[in-house]
């Protein structure tokens, strides 16, 4: 038995681990020189930035313990805070340290800059969806759901709305209803620790890729960067693949590139076809994250603030280093990055009263960092009609939207397959 995983994003790298960890002998071939795909370090100005501020969740239960299985340790790599939702001077929600569900409620009705009927209104809802097993008969979008529910204005600008639009990264009129739900149900909903905030205090690929390739390197796999694979053919003697110097053949094929590289892969295995007919029907919603880097300090009073206008999230990324995030389409995306800038850095001053100007700024634009999930949309499994070749990756059927955790348990179900 010889697996070959082709990508070493979140996805390929979980279905490495879990495959090293039984004992199974991977070659894990990455286009690039560095280990993460979107969720990868990108060095800028002297610093390790990542292509996108991240946030993890405490409900991201299979990330967590895939870090602790490589030796990576969450507890110095992650900064763990209690839910908190601040837009300065607008709204603000903690959750205290009270075991669930009270932590929710008491985060609900003392939130300040919510209406009284509107944080009575979240409350109720979140106990009918609770009653509902958080399913809805026939999928809907996000805006018909609050519609139907009766929630307040000012609860969806400042509650629900940055909720859904961080989580599902889709314009809230398309965004589905029910992956909403899904994630309100294993986070807000769920024991306390996990609607936790987990901050990392490192890059994206020493958080859990390399770690990982460690791992596997001591489990006696291999981890091939800087290759590319052309294309899969399948043979009498098993899987070749165009790009491996070895010539060697595999007994399984795991794909773990991103969707919209997977035709150029498959394109010699015509059964593949119906699962490359559903994955064109995905579209695909960016990210954009603009570092502003300072000659000092500047501490905002939460390590993530709403913000709105051209960004919806700030995060103190280390001490000298802000980073703003804006999700989906929206008007930012045509403004001129030194006007984006401009604007963050006003917001910046808003918030902290003095800020000298900073000194530098990166702006990455990721297209298609995200699918965009919409109601009812189908996503392919990970088996497919060709026996033992699999596919993973965040878009592969689950609850959850486009997420590390998405991916990383699509990685893990691929390799329990195999076993
Ligand atoms: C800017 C941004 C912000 C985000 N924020 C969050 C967040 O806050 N929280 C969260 O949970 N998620 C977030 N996400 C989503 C998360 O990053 C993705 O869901 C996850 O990284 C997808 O992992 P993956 O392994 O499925 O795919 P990818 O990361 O795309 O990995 C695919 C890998 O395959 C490689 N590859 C492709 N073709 C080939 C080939 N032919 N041969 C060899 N290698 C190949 C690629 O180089 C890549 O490394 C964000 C994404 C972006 C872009």
């Amino acid at each position: 038995m010889r697996v070959a995983i082709i990508g070493a994003g979140y996805a390929g790298m979980a279905a490495a681990t879990e495959l090293a960890a039984r004992g199974i002998p991977v070659t894990v071939f990455e286009a690039s020189r560095t280990l993460g795909g979107r969720a990868r370090r990108v060095e800028a100005h002297g610093y390790p930035l990542d292509n996108g501020q991240h946030i993890l969740v405490g409900a991201y239960a299979e990330l967590l313990r895939l870090m602790r299985l490589v030796g990576a340790n969450a507890d110095t790599l992650l900064a763990r805070k209690p839910l908190c939702l601040d837009f300065p001077g607008r709204m603000h929600l903690a959750a205290p340290r009270l075991p669930a569900p009270l932590h929710l409620a008491v985060a609900l009705l003392t939130a300040r800059g919510l209406p009284a009927g509107g944080r009575l209104a979240a409350v109720r809802f979140m106990r009918h969806l609770k009653r509902d097993g958080f399913r809805l008969e026939r999928d809907i979008t996000f805006a018909e759901l609050m519609l139907r529910h009766g929630q307040h204005e000012t609860v969806i600008r400042y509650l629900w709305a940055p909720l859904c639009l961080s989580a599902l990264n889709t314009p809230l009129q398309e965004a589905s209803a029910q992956v909403f739900l899904n994630v309100l149900r294993d986070s807000l909903a769920a024991a306390r620790e996990a609607s936790d905030l987990l901050l990392p205090k490192t890059d994206l690929s020493t958080l859990f890729p390399e770690p990982a390739e460690r791992f596997v390197l001591r489990g006696g796999g291999e981890v091939l960067r800087g290759t590319s694979i052309h294309t899969v053919d399948w043979t009498p003697y098993g899987f070749h693949l165009e790009g491996d110097a070895s010539g060697r053949s595999y007994t399984h094929v795991i794909a773990a590139v991103a969707p919209y590289h997977l035709r150029r892969l498959v394109a010699k295995l015509p059964r593949l076809q119906p699962v490359l007919d559903e994955v064109e029907q995905l579209s695909y919603e960016p990210i954009l994250t603009a570092y502003l880097g300072y000659p000092q300090a500047v501490r905002l009073p939460g390590s993530m603030l709403g913000i709105g206008g051209t960004a919806h999230f700030l995060f103190q990324h280390v001490d000298n280093i802000l980073a703003a995030v804006s999700s989906a389409r929206g008007p930012h995306l045509d403004l001129p990055h030194e006007t984006l800038v401009e604007h963050i850095h006003a917001k910046v001053v808003d918030i902290v009263g003095v800020a000298p100007r900073p000194d530098w700024s990166q702006v990455i634009v990721e297209k298609r960092a995200t699918f965009a999930c919409r109601p009812g949309m189908r996503r392919p499994a990970c088996e497919t009609p060709l026996a033992n070749f699999f596919l993973c990756g965040d878009y592969v059927a689950s609850d959850y939207p486009a997420t590390l955790e998405a991916a990383v348990r699509s990685g893990v179900a691929c390799a329990r397959l195999i076993r």
